[in-house]
């Protein structure tokens, strides 16, 4: 599993060994979350990060990672399959549709099942358990290192005419700019980070409006409308944004 194709044509071994001399100045910055429910584990981890200069938030439960995470996106998080209420994968696949953040799956020893659900969820890597600190630590440098040569915060979400700069937080429709609220941003940047997925438009409110909006769907409607009338020439026959009746929305994949 570890030496499966990479985004970057690397293999793990490859990842874990960068060439000698390459500057470390990923971890003076990066924010890591840790997801874990054993203290013990979590305040090693903790430490240890901390140490390299990493700065680390830790989560003790699913819903305390998905709220921390919408709260202050993390650059990497290393997250615990097993995990009470909700568990590893699927706090995965809900950080994984909220954006490009690289995760590294904590597993049971010899637990290949859980390895291969790992990476089918999204996770970028795992660890298995008993590791040690120093290998979990390389892993996040590599991790972030492959991440920051990819240059993921400063490429532009692109999806045909349109263009949206996380970093300079511009949206670009052909050579024009396009003025968005903060919400009507964050709802296009969800849409167009994972094109032709479909989002439900429950999972839209808790992730841009959060679990404690308490306001209906409805919200959702009403910005998906605004972001049409901003970005389509037709707002009736949308080229981006595609309803699923009942399900949700899209932002087509081959939109002009
Ligand atoms: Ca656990």
């Amino acid at each position: 599993m570890a030496t499966s194709a990479r985004p970057d044509g690397t293999t793990a071994a490859q990842a874990e060994h960068p060439a000698a001399g390459a500057p470390e100045r990923v971890g003076t910055t990066a924010r890591i979350l840790v997801v874990e429910d054993e203290r013990p584990i979590a305040e090693l981890v903790r430490y240890n990060l901390r140490r390299e200069g990493f700065e680390v938030d830790v989560a003790y439960d699913g819903h305390e990672a998905m709220e921390r995470a919408r709260v202050v996106p993390p650059d990497l998080v290393i997250l615990d399959l097993m995990l009470p209420y909700v568990d590893g994968l699927e706090v995965c696949r809900h950080l994984r549709a909220r954006g490009p953040v690289p995760i590294i799956m904590l597993t049971a020893k010899d637990a290949e099942h859980d390895r291969v659900l790992g990476l089918e969820s999204g996770a970028d890597d795992y660890v298995t358990k008993p590791f040690s600190p120093r290998e979990l630590v390389a892993r996040v440098r590599a991790i972030l290192r492959r991440a920051r040569d990819q240059g993921p915060a400063d490429a532009p979400l692109v999806c045909g005419s349109l263009s949206l700069n996380v970093s300079t937080h511009e949206v670009r429709l052909g050579d024009r700019f396009v003025d968005l609220t903060a919400k009507e941003f964050d709802l296009l940047r969800l849409l167009m980070s994972h094109p032709n997925h479909v989002f439900t438009r429950d999972f839209l409110l808790e992730q841009i409006w959060g679990y404690e909006y308490s306001g209906g769907t409805r919200t959702v409607d009403m910005h998906i409308s605004r972001l049409r009338e901003k970005l389509e020439d037709d707002p009736d026959a949308p080229r981006f944004i595609a309803t699923l009746r009942g399900v949700g929305y899209k932002l087509k994949r081959d939109a002009g």
